[in-house]
């Protein structure tokens, strides 16, 4: 993206949200499929668990489903299969089963040009945090390593700090209240349309990075106010904004 493009965008934006000016001060940064490279496996492993009880599902509809919990997913497949809500102890079950899954497949690596896009908000004084609808202990443990000082613990939303996921706002509302800013201060950072609605109903400047099978077209339909075709072009982005704004 050029200046010119960025310039659009964020006018675009103010437009949208009825903001009289963009100050960005802290970032929200999603974790899967945004910071590391986990969906292949999550969707494989939720395809796994979900045929085991005898529904019907492809590997690729949980793209779509990425960024609401674990529970509200198998509540979503117990609906559909069965016309019923699932109860808290097949949630807890099923979801344990599916993280199992999970764990026996090969470490994934972070998304490509990840780093480079955190190390340029520390560079700018940025302020991170995670919003995630994700609980699973694993992949928050290995931020630290995969990015160091990046996600502060004391700086991050999430599955066990929300009442409502994404697609509802409130995971990134309460990002924003944690990094004490307002919405014309935040830009966030999503690679997934549920997690798009969310960041963009929060008001957010909301940055879509199509790192999977979902087409950018969803993106803009979810309500993002730029649409990047990688990490990469995300830093970038993010670089030129930073200088900018
Ligand atoms: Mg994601």
């Amino acid at each position: 993206m050029t200046e010119s493009d960025i310039n659009a965008s964020v006018g675009r934006y103010l437009l949208r949200c009825g903001f009289d000016g963009f100050r960005p001060k802290a970032a929200l940064i999603d974790m899967d499929g945004t910071l590391l490279d986990t969906m292949k496996w999550h969707t494989l492993a939720w395809q796994r668990m979900v045929s085991e009880l005898g529904i019907q599902c492809s590997r690729d509809e949980f793209y779509l489903y990425e960024g609401m919990t674990g529970a509200e997913t198998i509540n979503l497949m117990f609906r559909r299969a069965f016309g019923r809500d699932a109860t808290r102890q097949e949630k807890t079950e099923l979801y344990a089963r599916k993280t199992g899954y999970f764990s026996e497949l090969p470490r994934a690596g972070i998304v490509k040009g990840a780093d480079r896009m955190v190390s340029t908000l520390m560079e700018h004084g940025i302020i991170r945090v995670l919003v995630t609808g994700s609980g699973q202990l694993s992949n928050l443990a290995r931020l630290d390593e995969d990015f160091p000082g990046g996600f502060p613990h004391d700086m991050r939303i999430t599955s066990h700090n929300v009442t409502r996921c994404k697609p509802h706002p409130e995971p990134f509302l309460k990002a924003m209240e944690l990094a004490g800013v307002e919405p014309f201060e935040a830009i966030a950072l999503e690679n997934a349309p549920l997690g798009v609605r969310s960041a963009s109903d929060a008001g957010a400047f909301t940055v879509a990075v199509a790192t999977g099978p979902v087409p950018e077209r969803d993106m803009w339909e979810a309500g993002a106010d730029v649409v990047l075709p990688s990490m990469d072009d995300a830093a970038d982005m993010l670089s030129l904004l930073l200088t900018t704004f």
